[in-house]
C-alpha cells in the first residue's frame, strides 16, 4: 500500500456543539422571533466567531458591558454566566434580561453561594480573566482566590487550612486540573473537593475522544476560536496524547498546506462552539487532498439536552396560548 493510499481521518465522536451552546445559540434565534431585533446579547454568546457573526447578521448585537444597552430594551447573557453585580446594573437600566447561563455553570455558582456561606476559602482553578471565572468570582469575591493552573500554588494562602475548597471552570484540561488539586492538597491537607465533576461532561467527553486519536494520529486538527478554552485545551490534550503536530482553526481557510507534509493519519475534532457545518468543511477540505477515508473514534454517547431558559419559554409559552386563544 502507499502512503497516499493509506491516508485517512480519524474524526472524533463526540465533537462540536453541548448542550449548554446549542441551548445559548437557540435562545438567540427564538428571541429574535419572539420580540424582534435588535436583541442584545452582553458578550460573544459562545466563543465561536462563526456563530457570533451568523447572529449578528439575524440581528443579534454583541455588547462588551451592560451599560452599552439602551435603557429600556432586552439583553442577553451569555452561556459563560455573569456575577450577581451584573444582573443589578441591568435592573437599575430597566432592562428585560434572559439569561443563557448554562445550568452546569449556574451550578458551579450555586457551590460558591454555598461554600461562602459556610465561610470556605474557596480556591477557584480556572484561567484568570475568562469569562466564567469573572462570572464566577462574582458570587463571593471575599471568598474567591483564582489558581490559574499548578504554577500558581506556591503563591496561594488562605486564612484557616481547616476550611477550603476547589473549585473549577468548567472548561478545563481534566489533566491539568488534577495536577493542581494535588499540589493544592499537598499544601492544603484538608483540601475539601467539590459535590460533583466542575468540568463538565462535555469538555471531558471532548477530551477523551481526541486522547483516543491523538494517539495514533500525525496531524490533529482542532476546530475552534482562539477565545474558545475548551477548545484550546484539545490542541494541548492531543499533543499530550502523542500527536506529532495540532493546531486550532476557525475553519477550512486557516489550514496550511505544509502541515500536511508526511502526514498519514489527520485526527479532527472541535469545541464545544463550534457548529458541524465548519468540520465538515475541514472534511472536504481534506478529501480533496486525498484524505477521504473518515474513520469515526467514538468515545462516548450524549443524549443530555438543556431546556430554553425560562423567562424565554415563559413568553413563548403566553404567545403559543394567545395564538390559539385567538
Ligand atoms: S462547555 Fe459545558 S459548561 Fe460550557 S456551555 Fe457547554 S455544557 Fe455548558
Amino acid at each position: 500500500m502507499t502512503a497516499t493510499t493509506a491516508r485517512r481521518v480519524l474524526l472524533a465522536s463526540p465533537r462540536g456543539y453541548c448542550a449548554g451552546v446549542d441551548r445559548a445559540v437557540i435562545a438567540v434565534e427564538k428571541a429574535l422571533e419572539q420580540y424582534g431585533a435588535p436583541i442584545y446579547v452582553r458578550h460573544e454568546i459562545v466563543h465561536n466567531k462563526y456563530v457570533v457573526q451568523t447572529l449578528e447578521k439575524k440581528g443579534a448585537i454583541f455588547v462588551d458591558e451592560t451599560e452599552e444597552v439602551p435603557e429600556g430594551s432586552i439583553v442577553m447573557f451569555s452561556a459563560h454566566g455573569v456575577a450577581p453585580i451584573v444582573h443589578e446594573e441591568a435592573e437599575r437600566r430597566r432592562l428585560a434580561t434572559i439569561d443563557a447561563t448554562c445550568p452546569l455553570v449556574t451550578k458551579v455558582h450555586k457551590e460558591a453561594v454555598r461554600f461562602a456561606q459556610e465561610d470556605y476559602d474557596i480556591l477557584l482553578i480556572g484561567h484568570e480573566g475568562h469569562e466564567e471565572v469573572i462570572g464566577t468570582s462574582g458570587e463571593a469575591p471575599d471568598h474567591i482566590t483564582v489558581v490559574d493552573g499548578p504554577q500558581d500554588v506556591a503563591g496561594v494562602t488562605v486564612r484557616d487550612e481547616s476550611r477550603v475548597v476547589w473549585l473549577s471552570q468548567t472548561t478545563l484540561s481534566v489533566d491539568e486540573t488534577m495536577e493542581t488539586v494535588d499540589r493544592l492538597k499537598e499544601k492544603f491537607p484538608k483540601l475539601v473537593s467539590p459535590p460533583s465533576d466542575d468540568i463538565c461532561y462535555a469538555t471531558q467527553n471532548r477530551q477523551i475522544a481526541v486522547k483516543q486519536l491523538g494517539a495514533d494520529s500525525d496531524l490533529v486538527i482542532v476546530v475552534g476560536s482562539q477565545n474558545s478554552s475548551n477548545s484550546k485545551r484539545l490542541v494541548e490534550v492531543a499533543l499530550g496524547a502523542g500527536a506529532r503536530d495540532a493546531h486550532l482553526v476557525d475553519g477550512a481557510g486557516e489550514i496550511d498546506e505544509a502541515w500536511l507534509e508526511g502526514v498519514t493519519t489527520v485526527g479532527v475534532t472541535s469545541g464545544a462552539s463550534v457548529p458541524d457545518v465548519l468540520v465538515e468543511e475541514v472534511l472536504e477540505w481534506l478529501a480533496g487532498r486525498g484524505y477521504a477515508d473518515v474513520e469515526i473514534v467514538k468515545a462516548a454517547e450524549e443524549t443530555i439536552t438543556f431546556s430554553l431558559p425560562k423567562e424565554l419559554r415563559r413568553d413563548l409559552r403566553a404567545e403559543a396560548a394567545r395564538k390559539a386563544a385567538g
